[in-house]
């Protein structure tokens, strides 16, 4: 099969398919970091998700996958469990943004015009905002006409039904969901080799307080990492998850570069 993903492929077969007559094919670029998600979860969870689900979307609408960026901004306690935990290892909001800024940057002057930023970590979110203005802003200045960016979190596109197969009790919060029902039942179906089944945790939510405390206050912290249980998490879950959102975000960008139907 031939592959979507932009660091396979020559510069010749990029630059093809960047001249193609119908306009450059939609680069989706992978957003996560490397952030704790439980004693169950691999640390690069969050940027594994958008890598797994952009591979599946990218065939469906012509588009390419560019390398993750597997590092992200700051783990925050209420959505991530914080940055204390070993192996989180995150970047200053200035360096990330300058980071997403010049790979934006770079793919636009090669022609490839249209981006999508396919954020795997909340965290990010702002900042992903942030790169994409601050990247217009140079290609409008260097002459780089027509560029696109499209900037969206996957789990936003999860309808109520598939959140009802995840939640028959009803969702907590999606904050609280860190590592916790969704990402492991994807997890469980996309990479079970990488879920240490075991250890799958089921403790009580976290229970937070509407401010936000400098440092970092850890007490409403639980010990695991995982922000809600992760207990009735399975592959089956996971299947339904994607099953419903691969075609959806290809449609949801379809429609966002005007691409016309599949
Ligand atoms: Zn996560």
């Amino acid at each position: 099969m031939e592959t979507v993903r932009i660091d396979e492929m020559t510069w010749v077969e990029l630059e093809a398919k960047a001249k193609a007559l119908h306009g450059p094919p939609i680069v989706i670029l992978p957003t996560g970091a490397l952030e704790q998600h439980g004693p169950h979860l691999p640390l690069g969870t969050d940027a594994m998700m958008p890598r797994f689900l952009a591979e599946r979307i990218a065939p469906e609408i012509g588009g390419l996958v560019a390398p993750t960026l597997s590092y992200g901004f700051k783990s925050q306690p209420k959505s991530g469990g914080g940055n204390h935990f070993p192996g989180c290892v995150s970047l200053d909001a200035s360096t990330y943004i300058a980071l997403v800024k010049d790979v934006i940057c770079d793919l636009a002057r090669h022609g490839l015009s249209r981006i999508t930023l396919f954020d795997g970590h909340m965290e990010n979110q702002w900042f992903l905002t942030e790169a994409a203005d601050l990247a217009l802003r140079a290609l409008k200045a260097e002459g780089v006409a027509d560029v696109k960016i499209v900037k969206l979190g996957y789990w936003t596109y999860l309808t109520k039904a598939t959140e009802d197969v995840l939640f028959p009790e009803g969702l907590l919060s999606w904050e609280l969901e860190h590592a916790a029902v969704m990402e492991t039942s994807v997890m469980l179906h996309l990479a079970p080799e990488l879920v240490r089944q075991d250890l799958i945790p089921d403790g009580p939510p976290a229970a937070f307080p509407l401010y936000d405390v400098y440092p970092v206050d850890t007490r409403p912290i639980p010990e695991t990492g995982v922000l809600s249980s992760a207990k009735s998490a399975s592959a089956e879950k996971g299947r339904a998850v994607v099953a419903q959102v691969v075609p959806d975000i290809a449609a949801a960008l379809r429609e966002a570069f005007e691409l016309g139907e599949a």
